[in-house]
């Protein structure tokens, strides 16, 4: 259900109540003898935790949906870690029983490895491995997903390039791997050694998600996301609770499946992302042919008029578009050029915006209906029987240099094949280039024309225009 517009609502109300479910059964079903207190504790948490994630929720503009989502998965990856400090210490006693005499206890030892047999047979080196990745995972999730939540909302807007940064990451993530071996194997005893351990995997976090640009941060945070998913599987495997593996591993591997989606859809690899290319002021951001040619603009009337007398205008909604707030007034635009029989559609790229989903759901939010939601692959052959394309707010997804300039640094990027259009229409503020840092070769199309201006002043004087026009 989550993977189409019209049912995602209910599939996340769904996974909703199935989650409640799973929470009251770890909770209230199990054969130990718990204080009442403790429950008392765990569902005063749960009350200030809704509320909390509820109001956040409710509030938030959808242009700021990556920094909540990125926050939210922080806190998941914050709640995997702390797990994992809190479980070695239980581990801590459960470990190798001695005799009084400070000898080995043997009746003890068996009573212990009987105790883990019943709870699920896992054997206390495993479990101390789940603990140990759990802790790693997701502290390494919790710092990366501050820092992106960090840079998504300008606090760090730059990024942040240590000499020789990719080696010193490298170096620091094998450095963990090692360590948590070491405490695993028993090399290293001691409660210090984890918070070591804790310490230096925030750092990694830290360190990881530093470098990227802003702009990649939606990718980073799928990534994040699927990390907490592992740590949360870890949990499960550690507590022997299905639910709590089931759920981890479900976000742990949709999270790496949108991240390689995400990366498939801007034909990136995702090394590319993770060691920075785009809008890193690189040579290869700026990297593609040199633009010549006229730039040809049009006016409101003149925009008006030619849409009035289409058969067929597709609509290509960009990140401009949710910048501007513009949605509501591009359905009122829609709805009134099908009042006067024009055939609209809006052409939903995979990766326009800042996030997956992004138009669907500023779409939705102004009710546009699904069924003119049109994917790439599906709306790319209708765009040469269409009198007028429309895109707003869209930059790179309407590149033709992803077809024509191999030095471009989005060669290869599938996009919505506009230039094949009668008619194009751009509107935009300016001559600025988009998310990749690059121009665009459609503005100087001879087909295509400028209407400069913000998204939203400028499709409200088409709408009133076209009013006037009746
Ligand atoms: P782009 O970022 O390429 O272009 C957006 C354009 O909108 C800009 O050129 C800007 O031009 C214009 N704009 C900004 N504000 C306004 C406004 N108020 N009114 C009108 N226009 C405005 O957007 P696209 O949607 O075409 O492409 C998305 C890019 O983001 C792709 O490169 C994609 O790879 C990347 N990306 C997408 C992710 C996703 O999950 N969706 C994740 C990570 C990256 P001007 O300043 O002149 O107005």
């Amino acid at each position: 259900m989550l993977s189409h517009p019209a049912t995602a609502r209910k599939g996340n109300l769904i996974a909703c109540a199935g989650m409640t479910l799973a929470i009251i059964g770890t909770i209230f079903i199990h054969d130990e003898k718990v204080q009442p207190m403790v429950y008392t504790l765990i569902l005063s948490a749960i009350g200030v935790g809704t509320i909390a994630g509820w109001m956040t929720a409710k509030k938030v503009q959808m242009t700021k949906m990556p920094e909540l989502v990125s926050i939210f998965n922080g806190m998941g990856g914050a709640c995997a870690a702390l797990i994992s400090l809190i479980e070695f210490q239980h581990m801590g006693h459960e470990a190798m029983p001695v005799t009084p005499e400070g000898g080995m206890d043997l009746t003890g030892l068996v009573e212990m490895l009987k105790n883990m047999a019943n709870q699920g047979g896992m054997s206390h080196t495993a479990k101390l491995a789940m603990i140990m990745a759990g802790l790693v995972i997701g502290s390494v999730s919790f710092a990366g997903s501050i820092i992106a939540w960090a840079k998504l909302n300008g606090t760090l807007n730059k990024p942040i390039r240590l000499p020789q940064y990719n080696i010193t990451n490298n170096i620091l993530m094998l450095g963990l791997f090692v360590y948590a071996f070491l405490i695993v194997n028993g090399n290293v005893e001691g409660i210090m050694h984890v918070y070591l351990l804790f310490a230096a995997a925030l750092l990694y976090g830290v360190m990881f998600v530093l470098p990227i640009g802003g702009a990649d941060m939606p990718v980073v945070i799928s990534l994040l996301n699927s990390f907490t998913g592992l740590a949360a599987a870890c949990g499960g495997f550690m507590y022997n609770n299905k639910a709590m593996l089931t759920g981890g591993i479900l976000v742990g591997s949709a999270g790496t499946l949108l991240t390689l989606v995400m990366c498939k859809a801007m034909n990136r690899p995702l090394s590319n992302v993770i060691f920075g290319a785009f809008g890193a002021g690189s040579s290869g951001a700026a990297a593609g042919r040199e633009l010549t040619g006229n730039i040809k603009e049009i006016s409101i009337t003149d925009a008006a008029v030619l849409m009035n007398y289409s058969k067929k205008v597709i609509i290509v909604p960009g990140y401009g578009l949710a910048v501007a707030q513009a949605q509501h007034v591009i359905h009122e635009l829609e709805n009134i050029l099908e009042e006067r029989g024009v055939e609209v559609k809006y052409a939903i790229h995979p990766v326009a915006g800042r996030m997956p989903g992004h138009m669907n759901v500023l779409l939705a939010e102004s009710n546009v209906s699904y069924d003119k939601l049109v994917e790439m692959e599906e709306i790319n052959p209708e765009f040469s029987n269409t009198d007028v394309v429309l895109v707003v707010g869209a930059n790179d997804v309407v590149n033709p240099a992803a077809h024509n300039d191999p030095a471009s640094p989005i060669f290869g990027m599938p996009i919505l094949d506009v230039e094949n259009a009668k008619n194009i229409i751009v509107n935009k503020r300016s001559m600025n280039a988009g998310y990749a840092g690059i121009e665009n070769e459609l503005f100087y199309n001879p087909k295509n024309s400028m209407l400069f201006g913000d998204a939203k002043s400028a499709l409200t004087k088409l709408v009133s225009e076209l009013k006037a026009m009746d």
